[in-house]
């Protein structure tokens, strides 16, 4: 670089080292990222950053690895709020005897945005940036997001039966289309539709929600194949998979971001790589709720995007993406019975471009490049977990632990500065979910 290539920059990060997830496995070692705005504006070596580089404000991370924000690719925030009470039941049993209940009777605007405040002070806490919600009342959850400035996709739910967000799977549609005309500028709210499963959403809607979808270029988020009972009874009704049904529906394309995917049969996963469409694995969810195994390393060998996510807090129980790499990580080897089945580096890109990709925000988020958002976690590696370093990239997957995450930046805004939250009232989250801690603790006794 020579001095007439001079770039000003708002902020100057620089870190020992830089991993900017593409090219895959990269990693540069005393590395800056420059920032200008929201936006990223160069990455180069502290050595010439120092020569080219004027920036406003300057940050030393002489321990730190810096990585893309964390992008969790499935969850359902306001669920913070039923962590832990429903445990170690499948389920069939967990979703009809404790959660739709409490949902029918405690599901409102306040108990949403209560829950989706928790959620997100925890995902920042733990280097997440962006995250896709299904829920109820999903304006509030764009309530917290924008007051949090963190940045997420609101697949607006759908389905056939009246819940206190809607009465019927047209009511719920139209909400959907209005929340995407509400936030359609909005550079942090993004949207998509979010029929719940295909054994709660029926031809008709599936089929409308099909046209829309492409009509309007928005993602469909959707839980399929998540246990072996969804596909049995599926088989069993009218002898095809739910994503045979999908398929023949229409709703198999580059827009279909499919939430679980385990229990997928041969023809299941080549419909899915000729499609495009996307998975979403959430393994703790999986495990917690013995749902079934997605296979991850023979679904991305056959070239499907594969993201991940926590899913909600009542069956996970936390929204670690730390955690949940690691996991995904150790589970893709036992159950393809191979220990390369599932590398460091690949449970970074899940966790980053790949959910990037399966949201459709791949060319703003997801690395960390020139011209993205600056959507950026840092971890400090100096603790004796970490020790030695051999490779930062395996360190942060097998041996870091989420409070090593030190400062997070969401489209250049600062959210968390050593450990601390910049903006949010803690104390005020912490109190509005023992409130409604008390209330649901008063309806299960
Ligand atoms: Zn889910």
């Amino acid at each position: 670089m020579s001095e007439a290539t001079s770039i000003q920059a708002d902020l100057l990060v620089s870190a020992k080292w830089v991993i900017p997830v593409q090219p895959q496995g990269a990693v540069l070692e005393d590395h800056c990222v420059a920032v200008k705005g929201n936006k990223i504006v160069a990455i180069c070596s502290q050595i010439d950053a120092e020569k080219t580089i004027n920036a406003t404000e300057t940050l030393y991370l002489p321990s730190h690895a810096l990585i893309p924000g964390l992008i969790n690719a499935h969850g359902h925030s306001a669920m913070a709020l039923m962590r832990g009470i429903a445990d170690d039941v499948p389920l069939t049993e967990w979703l009809e005897e404790s959660i739709w209940p409490l949902e029918t009777k405690f599901v409102s605007e306040s108990f949403v945005l209560a829950g989706a405040n928790l959620a997100v002070a925890e995902m920042i806490r733990s280097g997440t940036t962006c995250f896709a919600d299904m829920y109820f009342y999903p304006d509030q959850v764009a309530k917290a997001a924008l007051a949090a400035n963190i940045r997420v996709q609101l697949a607006s739910p759908v389905l056939d039966f009246p819940t206190a967000w809607a009465q019927d799977a047209d009511e719920y549609i139209s909400k959907a289309t209005k929340l995407h005309d509400d936030y359609r500028h909005s550079e942090l709210i993004h949207t998509a539709f979010g029929p719940h499963a295909p054994y709660t959403v029926s031809d008709a809607p599936l089929k409308k929600l099909s046209t829309l979808a492409e009509e309007m270029d928005l993602p469909i988020h959707m839980h399929v194949h998540e246990t072996a009972k969804e596909v049995s009874d599926a088989l069993a009704a009218d002898g095809r998979t739910p994503i045979e049904r999908l398929k023949q529906l229409g709703l198999l394309s580059p827009r279909l971001v499919c939430v679980h995917a385990t229990e997928l049969c041969n023809e299941d996963i080549a419909s899915l790589a000729e499609a495009g469409s996307h998975i979403v694995h959430c393994p703790e969810s999986n495990l917690k709720l013995a749902s079934g195994f997605c296979e991850v390393a023979k679904l991305s060998k056959a070239g499907i995007n594969v993201a991940l996510g926590t899913d909600g807090c009542a069956s996970n129980n936390d929204l670690d993406m730390i955690s949940e790499m690691r996991t995904a990580a150790l589970l893709a080897k036992g159950v393809a019975e191979d220990a390369s089945a599932l590398p460091a580096h690949q449970a970074l890109e899940m966790a980053t471009i790949n959910g990037a990709r399966a949201l459709g925000l791949d060319a703003m988020i997801g690395t960390l490049e020139v011209g993205k958002y600056a959507d950026m976690t840092a971890i400090d590696l100096d603790a004796l977990n970490s020790t030695p370093n051999y490779n930062p990239i395996s360190q942060i997957v097998y041996a870091t632990q989420s409070s090593q995450v030190s400062h997070v930046w969401c489209s250049g805004q600062q959210l968390l500065k050593d450990g601390e939250f910049t903006g949010l009232d803690i104390q005020a989250i912490k109190s509005a979910s023992a409130e409604w801690q008390a209330k649901l603790s008063a309806a299960t006794d």
